[in-house]
C-alpha cells in the first residue's frame, strides 16, 4: 500500500476557530420579496456571502495540494469543521462531518449504527428523521412535550426488557418544521441515557432558533442543515460522537477517505476521524460559509433575537386568529413555546391556490404541502377539520416561518394580503 501525502500546512499550523469583528446580522434578499418561508430555507446573511467572496481568489484543492492556495484551502476547511464543531457545543471525542444537509447527515448515521441497533423515532417526525432508519419503532405523535417524555419512557422500558445488551438510538427533532413546537431535547436524553440508549438531534429547525449545546443538552449526535441557518445550499454536518462512526464502512467510499489502498480489491485502510466519511474533493465554500454564519451568530445576542422573534411571532399569530371574519381558519399545535413557524388550513379552501396567489399577486412566499411530515400534517389536518365540524379535510396546509430579517411590515403585508386572497 501506498501511504498519502501528507499536507504540511495543516501538520504545522494549528487550527483556530474562525472569529468575526461583530455580528452583522444583514440577510441578503430582493427588494419587493418578502420570505415566510424560512422554515424550508432561510435568506443567506451577508457574512457568509462575504466570507465566500474573500476565499474564491484562493481556490484551491483541499488536503490533496502543496501549493499555497491548497494550503490556505485545507486550513479554511479545517478552521471551518472547528467552528461549526463550536457552535453546537461539541466535545473532545465528537467528530464533526461535513455532509450535504440534515437529510444527508442522518442518513450518514443510520449507514453507521452497529448491526442490530433499534432505533426509536416519532410519527411527527420530518421524513428525513423517519425515513433513513431502518425498522425503526415509531412512537405516536404526542400530543405535548411531556407526552414525548411518557412515550419514550415507556417504549424504552420495553425495549430494554427484551433485550438488555442492544444498541438504542432515539432520533428526535428539535424544534417540529409543521408546529414549530420545541421538544423537551434535555428531559429525552436523560431517559435515553438511562436506558443506555443514545439520542440524536434533529436540529434542522432549532439551530437556526435557538442555541444548541451538545454538552448541557447530553445529546449524542447532532445533525444540521446550512440553508436554514442562513448559510447557502449544500453543507450540513453531522456531529457526534466518534466510535460508531470509525467504525462504520465509509458512507462515501474514494479518495479521502483512505490512508493507503493496494492493488487487491480488499486491501484498503480507511482512515478515521471525519475524512473516512467524506470522501471526494469537499464543498470547501458552503463549509466556509456555514462556519462564518455560525461564527455570527456566537457574536450575537440570541436571546435579545429570540425574544424579538417571537414579538413576531405573536403578531402572526394574533393576526391569523383574528382573520376568520373572512375565513375560517385554524392554527396547528397547542399553545407551547414555539420558533417562528405557523402551519394553517383554512375550511374550503385549497392551500396550493392561497399561497400561489399570495407569490403571484403580493410577493409573498409561503409553503403549501404537508411539509414532509406527511404522517404528522395529515393527523393535524383531520383534528382540526372535525374540531371545528368542517365538512371536508383540506388535502394540505400552508406554513408561514419566519427568522432573521423578518420584520413587522412583512407581517403586515402578509396578513393583509391573506386577507385579501380569502376574501
Ligand atoms: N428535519 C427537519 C425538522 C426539517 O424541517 C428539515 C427540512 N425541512 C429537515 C430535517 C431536512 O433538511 P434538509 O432538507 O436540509 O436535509
Amino acid at each position: 500500500t501506498v501511504a498519502q501525502r501528507p499536507c504540511s500546512a495543516v501538520e504545522t499550523a494549528p487550527v483556530t476557530p474562525l472569529r468575526v469583528s461583530g455580528a452583522d446580522l444583514t440577510v441578503l434578499g430582493v427588494p419587493g420579496q418578502i420570505n415566510l418561508d424560512y422554515a424550508a430555507t432561510a435568506p443567506c446573511l451577508k457574512a457568509a456571502a462575504d466570507a465566500v467572496t474573500e476565499l474564491l481568489p484562493w481556490y484551491g484543492s483541499v488536503h490533496r495540494g502543496a501549493g499555497a492556495l491548497s494550503q490556505r484551502c485545507t486550513l479554511e476547511y479545517e478552521r471551518a469543521r472547528q467552528t461549526v464543531g463550536d457552535f453546537v457545543g461539541a466535545r473532545d471525542t465528537d467528530h464533526v462531518i461535513f455532509t450535504r444537509n440534515t437529510t444527508d447527515a442522518l442518513n450518514l448515521l443510520a449507514h453507521a449504527l452497529p448491526a442490530g441497533t433499534r432505533v426509536l423515532t416519532f410519527a411527527g417526525e420530518h421524513h428525513a428523521n423517519l425515513l433513513p432508519w431502518p425498522g425503526a419503532v415509531r412512537l405516536p405523535v404526542p400530543d405535548s412535550p411531556d407526552e414525548a417524555v411518557r412515550y419514550l419512557a415507556a417504549a424504552l422500558a420495553e425495549l430494554r426488557r427484551d433485550d438488555t445488551e442492544r444498541e438504542i438510538l432515539v432520533a428526535v427533532t428539535g424544534a417540529s418544521n409543521v408546529t414549530g413546537e420545541l421538544w423537551p431535547i434535555a428531559q429525552l436524553a436523560l431517559i435515553a441515557h438511562r436506558f443506555r440508549a443514545r439520542i440524536a438531534l434533529d436540529a434542522a429547525q432549532l439551530a437556526p432558533h435557538v442555541p444548541v449545546d451538545l454538552g448541557a443538552l447530553d445529546v449524542d449526535y447532532v445533525a444540521l442543515s446550512g440553508h436554514k441557518l442562513y448559510a447557502p445550499f449544500g453543507a450540513g454536518v453531522l456531529v457526534g460522537r466518534g466510535d460508531w462512526l470509525d467504525a462504520a464502512r465509509p458512507y462515501l467510499a474514494g479518495g479521502g477517505a483512505t490512508s493507503g489502498v493496494g492493488d487487491a480489491t480488499h486491501d484498503v485502510r480507511w482512515t478515521d476521524g471525519p475524512a473516512r466519511h467524506e470522501a471526494g474533493t469537499p464543498n470547501l465554500l458552503g463549509a466556509v460559509a456555514l462556519a462564518a454564519v455560525c461564527a455570527t451568530l456566537e457574536a450575537a445576542d440570541r436571546y435579545a433575537l429570540h425574544e424579538e422573534e417571537q414579538r413576531l411571532l405573536a403578531r402572526l399569530r394574533t393576526g391569523l386568529a383574528e382573520l376568520p371574519d373572512v375565513a375560517e381558519l385554524r392554527t396547528f399545535g397547542p399553545d407551547a413555546a414555539r420558533i417562528g413557524v405557523v402551519s394553517f388550513a383554512v375550511r374550503d379552501r385549497d392551500s396550493a391556490d392561497i399561497a400561489q396567489r399570495l407569490g403571484r399577486d403580493h410577493h409573498i412566499g409561503v409553503r403549501d404541502g404537508l411539509f414532509c411530515a406527511h404522517p404528522l400534517a395529515r393527523r393535524l389536518l383531520t383534528e382540526a377539520s372535525v374540531r371545528a365540524h368542517w365538512p371536508t379535510t383540506p388535502a394540505t396546509a400552508l406554513r408561514a416561518s419566519i427568522g432573521l430579517g423578518t420584520t413587522d411590515s412583512d407581517i403586515t403585508t402578509f396578513l393583509t394580503a391573506l386577507a385579501a386572497v380569502l376574501r
